[in-house]
């Protein structure tokens, strides 16, 4: 039987770079993933193929849009080929999974495919495809299985024409009309995809306003933005059925008065979140509890109710993000090694990488009122900048909120071209505990997006912005 230090459940973002960082250290590795490609959700059917149709439907829409104005005259129609586009996207994948087949390599960690289950607290099967099974042993694991797209208990996903976003990066015709069920990041990423393409799309969604968990002025200006590019919204509605009958799709919801509201689609998108997975792990006999809601129970460690057992990533609490799966990875690769590494959850960057893009990091203006924390704003907004005239992505602001008193950055929000890019400044400056002065007083290169964090904490400061 073969002896590991480490085993790692789970290929995804939290599981290869945990293997990664435990084989730097001098562990001996194992990483075990149930489908013949590496990556997880992430790489296979999360961020990088989402982030890919997104990038190709946002050329299209500059060609059919945009070109003109920048002078650029293409003779005769342009045309979405939607197979070659799928196709492009899967090259992407493909090419990204085979990088990481590279790195497990590269870091002498031995791959196991198939689907992996405790005997026990230090003994895992392996059951192949082939009906063959094998058993390693280890001293310790880290389980990072992930997370499946969820329904809604009367939703029947028939991944024809209900889908979840796994179908929708993989549809093999523009839909008619998508109605989104779920104003969250996917719903708003995978629907501006197909809005971008030619179709209707109608986003459904449960709460007051999209992207609720973000600070609400990304919100508002989100919905604006994306009801310019004629996405409709229907908010505060309860969806309480989808049927399909023939090609048609057709949700029923209450909207906030309690009257029922009929939406026809030919395609349903339900993006209404996501779930721990740990089907088939076996937690049990290891001794890993599971909680209601079908997350593995960790501590501040990341450590399991087994002692040797880890978890991390979607399949424990906190935001579903591949970064976020990454840092844990890292961190009890670097505990089991004998370091004190640490995370800063509430600096964990959130994305939407619609267009314009949305990008936050720390404390909200909601979370910082309900805290009672006294708090200043400073706003400056995307088309007062030269470089947003210069590219005509004149929506969005940065915003950012200081301490009162103390002058530190307590949370960014910003919502433009290129943010995604963008935050990571808020996030170094966060991390070192800055103040909005501390920012106002850096160099940021002319002309950039980047100028609007400068002069958003010029107005945070002492409300001195420059250029309004
Ligand atoms: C459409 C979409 C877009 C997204 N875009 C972004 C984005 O832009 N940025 C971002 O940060 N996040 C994004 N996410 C979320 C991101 O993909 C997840 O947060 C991330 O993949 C979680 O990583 P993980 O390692 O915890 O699990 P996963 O990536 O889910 O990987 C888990 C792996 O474990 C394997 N597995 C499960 N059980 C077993 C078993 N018993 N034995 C062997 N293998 C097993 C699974 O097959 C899977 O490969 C997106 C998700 C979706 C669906």
């Amino acid at each position: 039987m073969s002896q590991y230090d480490v085993a790692v459940i789970g290929s995804g973002p939290g599981g290869y770079v945990a293997a990664i960082r435990c084989a730097q250290l001098g562990m001996k590795t194992a990483i075990i993933e149930k489908y013949s490609t590496l990556g997880g959700t992430c790489l296979n059917v999360g961020c990088i193929p989402s982030k890919a149709l997104l990038d190709s439907s946002h050329h299209y829409e500059d060609a059919i849009k945009h070109f003109d104005a920048h002078g650029i005259e293409i003779p005769g129609e342009v045309k979405v080929n939607l197979e070659k586009m799928i196709a492009r996207k899967q090259a992407v994948v493909d090419q990204t999974t085979k990088g990481i087949e590279f790195l497990m390599d590269k870091n002498k960690i031995d791959v196991f495919q198939g689907i992996g289950s405790f005997e026990d607290a230090t003994h895992v099967k392996i059951s192949k495809n082939d009906g063959s099974t094998e058993v390693i042993e280890a001293k310790n694991s880290i389980i990072a299985t992930g997370s499946k797209p969820s329904t809604l208990p009367f939703i029947k996903i028939d991944k024809e024409r209900i889908i979840t976003s796994t179908e929708a990066l993989k549809l093999k015709e523009v839909p008619k009309h998508l109605v989104v069920i779920g104003g969250g990041v996917i719903g708003l990423e995978l629907g501006q995809v197909y809005k971008r393409l030619g179709a209707e799309v109608t986003v459904v969604e449960y709460m007051d306003r999209i992207i609720p968990t973000m600070d609400a002025s990304l919100s508002k200006e989100l919905t604006k933005v994306m009801k310019k590019q004629k996405v409709k919204f229907n908010l505060s509605h309860k969806v309480k059925s989808v049927e399909r009958v023939g090609d048609e799709v057709i949700v029923k919801a209450d909207d906030k008065k309690g009257q029922e509201v009929e939406i026809k689609g030919d395609y349903c998108l339900v993006s209404v979140g996501r779930r721990p997975y740990t089907d088939g792990l076996n937690a049990e006999a290891a001794g890993v509890k599971i909680d209601g809601r079908g997350k593995i129970e960790v501590d501040e460690h990341l450590r399991t109710s087994a002692a040797n057992i880890y978890a991390i990533g979607d399949v424990i609490r906190g935001a579903m993000l591949a970064h976020k799966a990454e840092e844990e990875g890292v961190l009890v690769a670097e505990q089991l090694a004998g370091q004190q590494p640490h995370i800063d959850y509430n600096l964990i960057p959130g994305v939407v990488y619609t267009w314009p893009e949305v990008a936050s990091v720390g404390k909200t203006e909601e979370e910082l009122k309900e805290a009672g924390i006294a708090y200043k704003t400073g706003q400056f907004p995307m088309r007062a900048l030269g470089r947003s005239r210069a590219s005509m992505d004149l929506d969005g602001f940065v915003k950012i909120l200081a301490d009162k008193e103390t002058d530190e950055v307590l949370g960014v929000h910003m919502i433009g071209a290129r943010c995604a890019d963008l935050i990571a400044e808020a996030v170094t400056a966060m991390e070192f505990r800055a103040s909005a002065e501390d920012i106002s007083r850096m160099s940021h290169a002319h002309p950039t997006f980047a100028e609007a964090v400068k002069e958003a904490a010029l107005a945070a400061t002492d409300d001195r912005a420059l250029h309004v």
